[in-house]
């Protein structure tokens, strides 16, 4: 039986030369350009080569392949020269960029949409348009890197009424911050932390962005992970951290700015849920194929092959799902229930293929020799954050229904 994902389901032979095979089963991958085809397969390179054969060792430590960073970033993928000749790179192209991350590890995916992603979009829809002017060309090079610091210790779901990070108007026209931060991935490697706090005398949730090293910033690891181990976050305390008031996100009034933000983050998280799932499918799939029990390869046992369609219509529809909402907001449609939706529902479909593809490896599918196992456990945390799946419902019913379930 052929090793090849993309012959094993008997595709046409122009199907062979394919960036996704079998995982992109309806060829979604047709609405790429060939240029940004290019730009995803040197992506593709560099993560088979380079990445790949570090991510057990580092998954076990806890640790970030630093020594990857730089590469990564030098791959010229937020908004290539190549691409850009007519305008910015298109949703279609940013949502392969994730989906191929994730495809070869969720923290990867996580570290990278942290900066193209939450903090990108922290700066499009917060930022002046001066401000704008001057950051997002050091955003979109990565010479100001930054996180996304929203959650607290006691605030996760209920950030938009329980933001408890207190900002207060100094006599000399700056600010002073005061509070926590939780989770707050990349945090440690950020040169600025982009951060949510409530104006003291309007009530108003405000954004900063705080330099990393500022007096009364202290940033702490947290440790004892059991998902996305490669991914580092941290517990930020600010205590009295002082702020002028030209690195305030000008646009940022209220939470409503904020959850605008969400809405386009959470749909970057959806592309990262079908990303993992076509990674657990693919890495699964290799495994049916070579194991032998009972003088067989265990994929030709009908039970297995169940389990292999199963995995497979999760992650065609996942990709589908997150295909289709892209279009969507290509044309400019963006609402709070769309992506809420996506992310609810791809990380429930994520959860299945990643539990499906860890049992179809049986007890190497515990060990990291595997890579199902690192896509079985990163899974949980994708599927926690960004909203959880009962956050996620609660959008998507307060839409259905006008009603607005949170607190009761
Ligand atoms: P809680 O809010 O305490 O929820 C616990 C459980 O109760 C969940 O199942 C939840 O769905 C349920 N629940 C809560 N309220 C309701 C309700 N009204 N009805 C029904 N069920 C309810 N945050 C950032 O700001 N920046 C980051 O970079 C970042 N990165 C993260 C990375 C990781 C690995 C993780 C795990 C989290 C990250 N987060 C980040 C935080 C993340 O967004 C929160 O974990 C998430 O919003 C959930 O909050 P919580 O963990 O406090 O859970």
């Amino acid at each position: 039986m052929s090793l090849d994902t993309s012959t094993a389901a008997g595709r046409p032979a122009a199907a062979q030369e394919r960036l996704y095979g079998v995982c992109d089963y309806y060829d979604a991958e047709s609405l790429l350009t060939e240029g940004e085809r290019r730009v995803l397969g040197r992506l593709r390179s560099f993560l088979d080569e380079k990445a790949r054969p570090l991510l057990a060792d580092y998954w076990e430590r806890g640790e970030f392949p630093d020594q990857l960073a730089r590469p990564l970033v030098d791959l010229d993928l937020m908004e290539p020269a190549e691409l850009t000749a007519d305008g910015p790179t298109r949703g279609i192209y940013q949502g392969f960029r994730i989906f191929e991350l994730a495809r070869t590890d969720a923290s990867l995916a996580t570290f990278y949409t942290a900066q193209a992603g939450l903090f990108r979009t922290a700066i499009r829809v917060g930022a002046s348009p001066e401000q704008q002017a001057e950051w997002m060309p050091k955003v979109i090079d990565f010479s100001l890197k930054g996180v996304f610091s929203l959650t607290e210790p006691e605030s996760g779901s209920d950030i938009a009424g329980g933001l408890s990070t207190t900002a207060r108007l100094d006599s000399d026209g700056g600010w002073v911050l005061d509070g926590a931060k939780r989770w707050i991935g990349g945090a440690a490697t950020a040169d600025v932390l982009a951060v949510f706090a409530r104006d003291v005398a309007d009530g108003q949730v405000k954004a900063f962005l705080v330099d990393r090293e500022a007096p009364g910033v202290t940033l702490e690891k947290i440790h004892g992970k059991t998902a996305l181990r490669i991914m580092q976050n941290a517990h930020i305390t600010l205590d009295g951290v002082r702020v002028p008031d030209s690195m305030r996100l000008h646009n940022v009034n209220s939470f409503r700015d904020v959850a605008a933000m969400l809405r386009a983050m959470r749909s970057d998280v959806a592309w990262i849920a079908t990303g993992i799932q076509a990674g657990a499918f693919e890495a699964a799939l290799r495994y049916v194929t070579e194991r032998q029990q009972f003088g067989r390869p265990l994929g030709s046992f009908q039970l297995v092959q169940e389990k292999l369609a199963r995995m497979l219509g999760n992650v065609t529809s996942a990709l589908s799902l997150v295909v289709r909402l892209t279009e969507q907001q290509a044309r400019g449609i963006y609402r709070d229930q769309d992506s809420a939706l996506a992310k609810m529902q791809t990380s429930l479909l994520m959860r299945e293929t990643v539990a499906l593809a860890r049992e179809v490896v049986g007890g190497n599918g515990i060990t990291l020799e595997s890579d199902v196992a690192r896509f079985h456990a990163d899974a949980e945390a994708v599927y926690s954050y960004e909203g959880t799946h009962e956050i996620n419902a609660l959008i998507v019913g307060r839409a259905l229904t006008g009603e607005s379930a949170f607190t009761r």
